[in-house]
């Protein structure tokens, strides 16, 4: 079963991640926790260039990057994991090309399905979740906290891959929206309850 947790940063994604992990290694599921963009040592490679604030991508080179990032990290890493009957636990995946480089860039969404598709062989997640918080939380963490190439990107980017977010959810088939301003406890509860309710586990 492949999962992916989704949202713009510092929504919590790596901290259920690695929670989720925890519990199913527990309960004696074979896991492999990986995350986008990276993962393999050529996808690393390709989040250095991408997240370094020296380096100035153009916006077409950088949706390539992601998807070539994407593209070895699926075909190196997640697709042998799923072979092996392995629950996949993913951090980022299409939607956030969807997000950044289609609602924020402005990228047309059939042309960012048609990469999505030729970087994934078409492997689409069993369950996206997708951590958003409240508008005033986003903007007070963000404030100090970002620091990246991506992050250093002015409050109306943000807002309209935040605002992308939420169609998204809507549109995707099999992805749920969680509220990210709630405990990390009681998010790790809906997580696990979601699990349920999509029958893995
Ligand atoms: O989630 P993580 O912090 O690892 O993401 C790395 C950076 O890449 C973030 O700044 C994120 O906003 C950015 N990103 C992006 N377009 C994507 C995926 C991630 O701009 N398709």
């Amino acid at each position: 079963k492949f999962i992916v947790f989704e949202g713009p940063d510092r929504g919590g994604k790596s901290t259920q991640a690695n929670l989720l992990r925890k519990y199913l290694e527990a309960a004696g599921y074979n896991v492999l926790q990986t995350r986008e963009p990276g993962g393999t040592p050529v996808s690393e490679g390709i989040r250095k260039i991408l997240l370094d604030p020296e380096n100035s991508v153009s916006p077409r080179a950088e949706l390539l990057l992601y998807e070539a990032s994407r593209a070895q990290h699926t075909e190196e890493k997640i697709l042998p994991a799923l072979q092996e009957d392995k629950i996949v636990i993913c951090e980022r995946y299409t939607m956030s090309t969807c997000a950044y480089q289609g609602y924020g860039r402005g990228f047309d969404m059939d042309l960012i399905n048609t990469v999505n598709n030729i970087a994934t062989h078409g492997l689409q997640p069993d369950l996206t979740f997708v951590f958003l918080m409240s508008d005033k939380y986003f903007t007070e963490r963000g404030e100090y906290l970002f620091s990246d190439r991506l992050e250093l990107e002015g409050n109306e980017f943000r807002e309209k891959m935040r605002q992308g977010y939420k169609e998204l959810v809507k549109i995707t088939p099999n992805a749920v929206l969680i509220d990210a301003d709630n405990t990390v406890e009681e998010i790790h509860a809906k997580v696990l309850g979601h699990l349920k309710e999509f029958n893995i586990l």
